[in-house]
């Protein structure tokens, strides 16, 4: 739908944005912000504004987990709500685990082509229900997004409406215009019908492919989008493919409707998806309406993710670098590792999360070594929640003159990230309440936090999401050392700098700069440090 392509990496989109906002008070940033996108509390340290420091004490614990419930149907499917009756209006949600972490070369982009036909015709519209005549008029809002590891679809209505977005939403889910078990019928019924049909679909098929691929023109185009995407290229060198959530042109240009129906029968099976219900809705009624339209949705009876298993994304063997040259008026420089996987390594998770947040402060060590220093308009540290390797991102973004001086400073920083005094335990304590803070706030758009929900279910399981609140508080010294020692400390990792002919002459920054080889050199540690 409306453009869901917004970055390979929304943490890095997030963050490249928060920083133009912050530097330019306001001004309209240059990266294509699409706050729907984010999931809301991911990733730590990617929003936009900065909150006033917290009080210095270690604070009670402000929010326990979202009060939802699930249950799984006899088919599979999940389906969860959370119920909050205090506006009249419920969103109902379709999360799919499909995305480009499913996609070898040859399917790269169509989890996104696939969300695209998803408001296209389907079985209702096609065979002219009532209720698809009055939809238009009955205030639904809907779109779709495609992630790296979830692609999700929601409407958002009054309460009245509900049961008839629930029903669009099973129409849509489970008799897509392309499929042809439910046309086969027609077909048999009315061979000239079921042609006409057919071209339709065709047509609107070849509609959607060309307005995919002007996505990803414009979104190639853009230099942010191009900034994360060689990041990706280089992070994940094997695969990059699995992290190219848009896709690949090629791919989508020679799609086919028989690989929309290839894509249905591996991921859009109940046992690989789930139904989320905020707002003014039951459990009771939202369990039974979901049983009642989505209980005839037949199983694969096979796994996903058994079948074609996700890759694994082999380690960086060295560090490297990349200088890309572009029109831009500054010097963005971005510096990635490997970070944790959910389920391999779910306490490094934690910790990175409480890290990045001790480290968005203002009045954090590295804020203050980079930007009170006047060396960066903006710089932040964040790690990216997934299931497969999330990515640790430094990123600055600074002037030709300081570039040298800002990546050395910031080379420095994670140099002494694993200090005992890098961070108070007041910091450590401010942080995690923070978090809680912030998780509380996104709960206030119920329609937004139905996609929290969406990405915590897909890639992290919900059990992960239900403890996540608890298992931050947990989180120690010792297990924010052990992350950074895992996969930040002395580990390869990839640093680029996008930046104009002449801001590169102007800065003299080199891929030695970028990789941190300068700063590696004996360096007079408390120099600068703080
Ligand atoms: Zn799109």
């Amino acid at each position: 739908m409306k453009s869901t392509l917004l970055g390979r990496n929304l943490f890095v989109y997030a963050l490249v944005a928060s920083l133009l906002t912050a530097s330019y008070g306001g001004a309209a940033a240059a990266a294509p912000q699409r706050s729907s996108a984010r999931p809301t509390r991911k990733p730590a340290g990617a929003a936009a504004a900065q909150k006033p420091a917290a009080a210095p004490q270690a604070p009670a614990p402000l929010a326990e987990a979202a009060p939802f419930v699930n249950k799984v149907l006899p088919n599979g499917l999940e389906v969860i709500v959370l119920e909050d009756h205090s506006v009249p209006l419920v969103t109902v949600e379709l999360a799919v685990r499909n995305g480009s972490f499913t996609e070898p070369p040859e399917l790269n982009g169509l989890s996104h082509l696939y969300e695209h036909m998803f408001f296209k015709l389907n079985r209702a519209s096609l065979l002219g229900e009532a209720y698809i005549r009055e939809i238009d008029s009955l205030g639904i809002i809907y779109n779709g997004e495609t992630h790296e590891e979830v692609v999700n679809y929601y409407f958002t209505t009054t309460t009245p409406n509900f049961p008839t977005a629930m029903r669009f939403m099973r129409d849509a889910t489970l008799y897509p215009s392309f499929d042809e078990r439910w046309t086969a019928a027609v077909r048999a019924q009315d061979p000239g019908f079921y042609e006409r049909l057919r071209q339709v679909v065709e047509q609107q098929f070849a509609q959607e492919r060309e307005v995919v691929i002007g996505e990803l023109d414009r979104h190639e185009s853009n230099p942010y989008g191009e900034l994360g995407e060689r990041m990706n290229e280089r992070l994940f060198y094997k695969y990059p493919s699995r992290k190219n959530r848009g896709g690949n042109r090629q791919t989508v240009r020679a799609a086919t409707t028989d690989m929309m129906r290839l894509i249905q029968s591996r991921y859009y099976v109940p046992n690989n998806s789930a139904i989320i219900l905020t707002g003014d809705v039951t459990p009771a009624e939202g369990f039974r309406l979901v049983e009642e339209l989505f209980g005839e949705w037949k199983p694969s009876g096979k796994d996903p993710f058994v079948e074609f298993p996700l890759v694994e994304h082999p380690p960086l063997q060295k560090s490297e670098a990349e200088l890309i040259r572009k029109p831009v008026a500054n010097v963005i420089i971005q510096i990635g590792w490997h970070g944790p996987s959910v389920g391999k390594d779910d306490a490094a998770t934690y910790a990175a999360d409480v890290f990045s947040f001790i480290l968005r402060q203002p009045n954090s060590r590295f804020q203050r070594a980079l930007v009170d220093s006047g060396l960066a308009a903006g710089a932040g540290f964040g790690y990216y929640t997934q299931r497969n390797v999330g990515p640790i991102t430094l990123l600055i973004q600074t002037t030709p003159d300081k570039a040298r001086a800002a990546v050395r400073a910031a080379y420095e920083q994670v140099a002494h990230f694993d200090d005992p005094d890098y961070f108070t335990d007041e910091e450590l304590e401010s942080a995690k309440a923070l978090l809680e803070a912030d998780d509380l706030y996104s709960r206030e758009k119920l329609s937004d936090y139905s996609h929290t929900i969406s990405f915590w279910w897909s890639s992290t399981g919900l059990e992960y999401f239900r403890g996540y609140l608890k298992r931050l508080r947990a989180t120690s010294r010792s297990d924010i050392s052990r992350y950074l020692k895992t996969y930040v400390h002395g580990k390869p990792h990839v640093g680029v700098a996008m930046l104009s002919e002449e801001s590169l002459k102007a800065s003299g920054l080199t891929e030695a700069d970028l990789v941190g080889d300068a700063a590696a050199a004996p360096a007079k540690a408390a120099a600068t440090g703080r």
